[in-house]
């Protein structure tokens, strides 16, 4: 099961139309490597501005994510500047971001992120759920405890949906900052966060890991079994990192 792992780029609130080349680039890629097609499942969530853009002009082997959806429950409406997922799915988005920390930072909150999941049901957009600890909760030993309580309060109403979710687990503090957890920390919270999850919803569900992912340090991630894939911020801007990275993993 899940024997493909996920690298999703996020492109966050970068990017113009001339920068979508630098997909292309990885497009090529992937087509000229058959192995790496087998292996890994290529996803860039861009700013909404690029995505007709790029599936008109450019896509092929890389699917799109947009990196956040509207919390209100329906489809159109007097909702000034929202978007929602039946708008998504109009532009042939397969993946969104949902409670990403850069978007709970300023206002999505728990329950905002439990609407939005629950409004994926107007589409078949997969949804990779966001969740990580502060630094404060790292030095307090209770990430762990932060991190489950996310999850928990995202899925409780949502749980006929769980086909649809990815959870990224990203350290807060590791955000653009440079620095990684140690490798076997991260084993061991993967460990503990998969058998939770098993537990919780007698299920397994994919958990991806971001922060501060580059070309120089994928290879830490090798033996940690349980992690399914990343999220990509900084480094997904430009191919060459972007697959570097990849080549890493698999060399
Ligand atoms: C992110 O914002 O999801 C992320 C992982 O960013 P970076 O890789 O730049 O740390």
């Amino acid at each position: 099961m899940y024997s493909k792992k996920y690298f999703i780029g996020n492109w966050k609130m970068n990017g113009l139309k001339k920068d979508l080349v630098q997909l292309k680039k990885v497009d090529s890629f992937l087509i000229r490597n058959k192995f790496l097609r087998k292996s890994i499942i290529s996803i860039f969530c861009l700013p909404n501005t690029l995505i007709d853009f790029y599936r008109t002009n450019l896509s092929k082997e890389i699917k799109i994510g947009s990196q956040n959806v509207s919390n209100v429950n329906v489809s159109f409406g007097a909702n000034t500047g929202f978007v929602s997922f039946r708008m998504l799915k109009d532009l042939k988005c397969e993946y969104v971001l949902i409670g990403h920390s850069e978007l709970r930072s300023v206002g999505d909150n728990d329950k905002s992120i439990s609407n939005k999941i629950k409004n994926s049901k107007q589409s078949k957009l997969k949804i990779v759920l966001c969740v990580g600890d502060s630094l404060k909760d790292f030095k307090s030993g209770t990430a762990y405890k932060k991190v489950t309580n996310q999850i928990l309060l995202a899925l409780k109403n949502n749980k006929k949906l769980l086909n649809k979710i990815i959870i990224a687990y990203e350290p807060i503090w590791s955000i653009g900052s440079g620095i990684i957890p140690k490798t076997m920390y991260l084993k061991n919270f993967f460990d503990k966060l998969n058998i939770f999850l098993i537990k919780k919803f007698k299920k397994q569900i994919p958990i991806i890991y971001g922060g501060s992912v580059s070309s120089k340090n994928i290879k830490e991630f090798k033996n940690i079994k349980k992690c399914n894939g990343f999220l990509i911020g900084g480094a997904s801007l430009k191919s060459k990192n972007y697959i570097d990275i990849i080549k890493n993993y698999y060399n």
